[in-house]
This record gives structure tokens, sequence and C-alpha cells, in this order.
């Protein structure tokens, strides 16, 4: 048996076991290093031994070794899932730089799914703490973005026709949703907006400058001019949409932790993938959301986990799935 792939499960279980704690105390805004870890119930701390991934809640039988609590089944499917993505990331990518850059996303989305479906919100710690990583990630790894200058020129296009549509939808907004705009604060989220503008300035600047630069950083500035555009596209897909179920079915339709979370998606996977991502997520959120409808008779449904779905399949066979609509399969 490979001795890493033993290696980047174990990893992945013992980072699994972190992100349980990440899951617990980034809604409830508390440290995730202090203190250490404590049953919810009793809260007697948890000695190392009672503490090891996976293998701790199936001897204690998923309950705390003082007190008898019930310690939830979550615990142990975060651990195990992260494990089964170390694992499968490794398998598809092997040792390559793109490994690390794409096992941080993966850890992001973990974090964001588990606590969208127990809160209904997307923490900033990884949506925004995402977005910054794939950001600066695409400079030092300039494999995650291997794009040519026309194909950088071409994400820049993009992702001002983003920006464009999202400014057209703001301008009627107002028409169509005044009742709506009453109940928002003004002062939300203008940073994002300061935030797209800019970058959106940058990629202009990066892309006008590229023929100017040595070929060794030109490589890392393509990237960043890629991550960019991936952010920008990725971001403004989720807002276009918000934007236009408000005007369309006059009700809140869309949080803004799901911008965030596509526009760090985008900036991970670029503005295709990101696109890839967005259509295919409906698909899995329409399957649950059925169910969930059937079972609960409550239509609003956390739509992050499915984004996370999406993006995931987009990252393992979106190239496959872009190739297969473009040559027609649609139309088949
Ligand atoms: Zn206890």
């Amino acid at each position: 048996m490979d001795i890493i792939l033993f290696f980047m499960f174990a990893l992945g279980a013992i980072i699994g076991s972190f992100l349980n704690v990440c899951i617990v105390r980034f809604p409830q805004e508390k440290s995730v290093v202090f203190p250490g870890s404590h049953c919810g119930h009793c809260g007697v701390s948890i000695a190392w031994h009672d503490n090891v991934p996976l293998l701790s809640w199936l001897i204690l039988k998923g309950r705390c070794r003082r007190c008898k609590a019930r310690i939830s089944f979550r615990y142990w499917l975060v651990e195990f899932l992260t494990a089964l993505v170390f694992v499968g990331f490794y398998q598809k990518y092997g040792l390559s730089p793109v490994l690390g850059p794409y096992l941080v996303m993966a850890c992001c989305f973990m974090v964001a799914t588990f606590v969208d479906f127990a809160h209904r919100i997307i923490p900033d710690q990884v949506s925004v703490g995402g977005m910054f990583a794939g950001i600066v990630l695409s400079v030092l790894v300039p494999q995650l973005h291997p794009v040519s200058p026309m194909e950088a020129m071409l994400g820049g296009f993009m992702a001002g026709l983003m920006v464009l549509i999202c400014l057209v939808l703001m301008l009627i907004y107002p028409v169509f949703c005044r009742h709506l705009m009453e109940e928002q604060d003004p002062s939300e989220d203008r940073g994002g907006k300061i935030l797209v503008l800019s970058s959106l300035l940058v990629i202009a600047g990066i892309n006008a400058g590229i023929a100017y630069l040595p070929p060794s950083i030109a490589t890392r500035v393509l990237s960043l001019s890629a991550a960019l555009s991936g952010y920008i596209v990725g971001g403004g897909l989720i807002l276009a949409m918000g934007l236009f179920g408000d005007i369309v079915f006059k009700k809140e339709s869309m949080g803004g932790g799901d911008v965030k979370l596509m526009a760090m998606t985008g900036a991970f996977l670029g503005w295709k993938l990101a696109m890839a991502a967005f259509f295919l997520a409906p698909f899995f959120g329409a399957v649950y959301g059925i169910i969930e409808k059937i079972r609960t008779k409550d239509s609003t449904i956390a739509y992050g986990p499915f984004l996370v779905l999406g993006s995931l399949v987009s990252l393992l066979w979106g190239e496959q799935i872009i190739r297969w609509v473009l040559n027609g399969g649609l139309a088949l």
C-alpha cells in the first residue's frame, strides 16, 4: 500500500478534527485555539487519548466519557469526509504544486457546508479568508491558473461584462424592490463592492502591462489576473442571480454568504469552472430541495452546500462538461 496514501488519510482526519472545531466555534464568534476541546454538555476537558480522529468517537460509542452525553455523529463524518477528500485529491493531483491550494479550498468548503446546513450562514472566516487565500495562492502557485495572455484578456473581459450586468441590475433594483431596500442596512457590503471594482482595475492594468513583463514574472501575474477574473465572475453570477430573483419574486432570495463563497471558488478555479459550478449547483439543490419540501414543507434551503458540490464536480470534470456543452451536447 502506498505509504503517502495512508499519510494523506491520517492528515485529512487530523485536519478534519480541527475543521470540526471551526464548524462549532465560527458561528459563535469564538476562538478556535482557546479553550481546548471540551464536552459541550458537562464541560470536562477532553484528554488527548479521547480526541484521536475517527477512532475515539467509535471507541466511546459517540458518548462523552464522563457524563455519557451524546457526541454528534457529525464530528466523525467531518473527519472521515476530510480524510477521503485528502486521499481523493492526492490520487488526482499527486504531489503537484496545485495539491496544497486545492486542499485549502476543500477545507473551506467543508466548514462552509456544515455551518450553512446548521445555521443558514457561511462564516466570513472561510469565504472571505478563502477568497484572499485563493488570490494570494494564485501568485505563489502560478500553476493554479496556467493561462495565456489571450485567455487572461478574455477573463478580464468576462469580469467586466459581469460587473456591467450587476450594475444594470442594481440600477433598476430600486424601481422594483423599494420595500426590500427599506429593510436593508445601506452600509452593508460596501467593502465588497470597492474590492470588486478595485480588482477590476487591477485586472485591466495587468492585462495592459503584461507584454512588458519578463516571462518569469508574467506567469505569476497572469495567474493573479485569472484569479481576480474568476473572483468577480463567480461572485458576480450569484449577486446577479440574487438581484434578478429579488426583482422577479419580490423577496430576498440569495444570501451575501453565497456571493462570497462563489467569489472564493472563482479565485481558485478561474471564471470558466466557476461558471460551470454555478450552472451545476441548481441540479444538486433541486433534488435536495424537493426532498426537504416534502419532509418539512419549508422551501427555503441552504444553497451554499450545493455551490460547494457544483464546485467540486466542476473542478474534477468541469473541462469535460464544458467541452461537451460547447460541442452541442445539449442539442442531443
Ligand atoms: Zn460530558
